[in-house]
């Protein structure tokens, strides 16, 4: 398979992903975010905003598709944050939510993220994510 494809195929795996544990109807639209392809050596291995995730083909090339496959997600939770709360900080406290524990992942290597922005969350957001867990745990 070739990388686009398989980055796109990713990318609808993590969505699928992020919809089914979280709930969509959370969401205001669950349409999956768009995608689109840069190519720049050293820079960024992708960005995520509320209805767009970019990926670096470029960086793609530089790391072995199981870690980029973590970028993909990475991005995807940025999106479903920002859905779920526009006001939400990039790396704070719902999308470290969404991707660690929602999508299991670790923080990796290949994005630098301050876990400090944290404490400027949204006003109203530890409910949420109280609500959330609370959610969880009734699935389970
Ligand atoms: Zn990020």
């Amino acid at each position: 398979m070739n990388l686009k494809d398989w980055v796109l195929e990713r990318h609808d795996h993590w969505w699928r992903y992020l919809l089914d544990r979280v709930g969509g109807c959370l969401l205001g639209s669950r349409d999956k975010p768009t995608v689109d392809f840069y190519s720049r050596a050293g820079s960024t291995a992708g960005r995520g905003s509320k209805n767009r995730c970019r990926y670096n083909l470029a960086f793609v090339a530089t790391i072995s598709r199981k870690e980029f496959d973590w970028v993909v997600c990475h991005e995807c939770c940025h999106a479903f944050a920002k859905r779920l709360m526009p006001d939400s900080s990039s790396h704070g406290e719902l999308w470290l939510w969404l991707y660690r524990d929602v999508c299991e992942s670790q923080r990796n290597k290949y994005h630098n993220y301050d876990v400090g922005v944290a404490s400027k969350a949204a006003p109203g957001l530890r409910k949420l994510l109280r609500l959330a867990k609370k959610m969880k745990g009734l699935r389970q």
